[in-house]
């Protein structure tokens, strides 16, 4: 690792963290929630600790350390040894130095460049530093640039908080030596998208954003104010026992009227999966909660752990094949030759190769999605194909 870096795995958090910042300034209890709970890791998050390494060893190497080929090229070899590389974070980390260098060259003269700067926005979230990935500041100029190895949820620069905590951050340190009027934000993805997504905003909008989210900040702080559910539960750590969550299976099914014949109104069972929709998709991960905690000992009071449905596999799979075709079993019976799907082609080619030789050799036809239900505000319009119940159904739905 390059002289004075950080090292992304153990970097500290602040309670008011820039990466939760969409969760506790929409939920502000969540903070101090979260806090009770163990951080938990998983594979994709380490490799995206690894591949924001690499981005950093090659953005210190083309802007900041006068580091000798020969000690970076060792750096980036035991990298790449690592279990978790994989071949495309090469093509990734080196499209996110592209961009940076891009921003750098468009000043008309050399910018200052920060990497991985520890930055600090507690004028606004008490308590509140967080790391950046590369700040570029000079001429009036401020851009904040992240990187993202996700390749789940699109991350959008646009009005995002944590981006915009950063920058707060990077005001406070760099403004007094370099006065700055507009501010750049731009997040890089390569996994999800092809151009980075970046957004622009005055320096003095920044500001009133800041003073406007220290009342929410305080109450955060404070574990104070109402919990609030939505999209930003997702990664939530409390997610499952959270109260909110809880309190809504509860009342989910309260005040829905029980009447006597007829059939409930459409509107009524409208307003009845409108109610269970968000309980159904809690009580799915709730459950996969719960049985952890049951195997771990925990006792949850009406529950317990039992053993599910067994499956069969090959006690030797080579000594197994071996003895079928001594039997004089075909081998094209034993195996099935099946081509990836686009998905997996187009993470083992890599986007662009992917696009060049299929998409754009019109190799690659699309089909529309089968209808689904979903609710009134979703962001997709109305479906108004015409289709009969068995399309959608294997058997048509019971009206009973
Ligand atoms: S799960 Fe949602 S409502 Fe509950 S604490 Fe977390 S963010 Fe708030």
């Amino acid at each position: 690792m390059a002289g004075g870096e950080i090292a992304h795995a153990e970097r500290a958090h602040a309670l008011l963290s820039a990466s939760a910042s969409h969760r506790w300034l929409h939920c502000p209890p969540s903070a101090r929630l979260e806090e009770t709970l163990p951080d938990t890791t998983s594979e994709a998050a380490n490799r995206g600790t690894l591949a924001h390494e690499i981005s950093e060893l090659k953005l210190r190497k083309a802007f900041t350390d006068q580091m000798p080929t020969r000690k970076y090229n060792a750096a980036l070899k035991k990298f790449k040894a690592q279990a978790l590389y994989e071949p495309v974070m090469e093509e990734h980390t080196n499209a996110y130095l592209d961009y940076v260098q891009k921003i750098v060259h468009s000043f008309p003269s050399p910018p200052f460049v920060a990497i991985e700067r520890k930055v600090d926005y507690s004028d606004y979230a008490p308590e509140g530093f967080g790391t950046s990935d590369c700040i570029v500041v000079g001429s009036r100029q401020l851009h904040v640039i992240d990187y993202k190895n996700g390749s789940g949820v699109p991350v959008g620069a646009e009005d995002n908080p944590q981006m915009k905590l950063y920058a707060l951050g990077a005001l406070k340190a760099f403004s007094l030596l370099f006065p700055v009027d507009t501010v750049h934000l731009a997040i890089v993805q390569p996994k999800v998208r092809a151009e980075p997504s970046e957004w622009s905003l005055s320096a003095a909008d920044l500001l009133a954003w800041g003073k406007s989210i220290k009342p929410i900040a305080q109450q955060a702080f404070n574990g104070e104010g109402a919990y609030q559910l939505g999209d930003h539960c997702k990664f939530c750590r409390a997610v499952g026992r959270c109260p909110a969550q809880v309190k809504r299976a509860f009342e989910a099914g309260e005040s829905l009227p029980v009447k006597p014949p007829p059939l409930s109104t459409w509107a009524e069972f409208a307003e009845a999966l409108r109610r269970v929709e968000p309980v159904v998709a809690w009580f799915t991960g709730a459950k996969k909660l719960a049985l952890s905690e049951v195997l771990k000992g925990t006792e949850l009071p009406g529950w317990k752990a039992v053993e599910g449905r067994g499956s069969r596999d090959y006690a030797d799979l080579d000594k197994a094949f071996a003895h079928l075709r001594e039997k004089g079993i075909e081998e094209a019976v034993l195996y099935k030759r099946q081509p990836l799907t686009l998905p997996q082609l187009e993470e083992a080619l890599t986007k662009a190769v992917y696009k060049e030789l299929l998409e754009d050799a019109g190799h690659v036809s699309k089909k529309p999605g089968a209808p689904t239900l979903a609710p009134e505000d979703d962001k997709r319009p109305a479906y108004n194909g015409q289709v009969k119940p068995e399309d959608v159904f294997s058997t048509p739905p019971e009206q009973s």
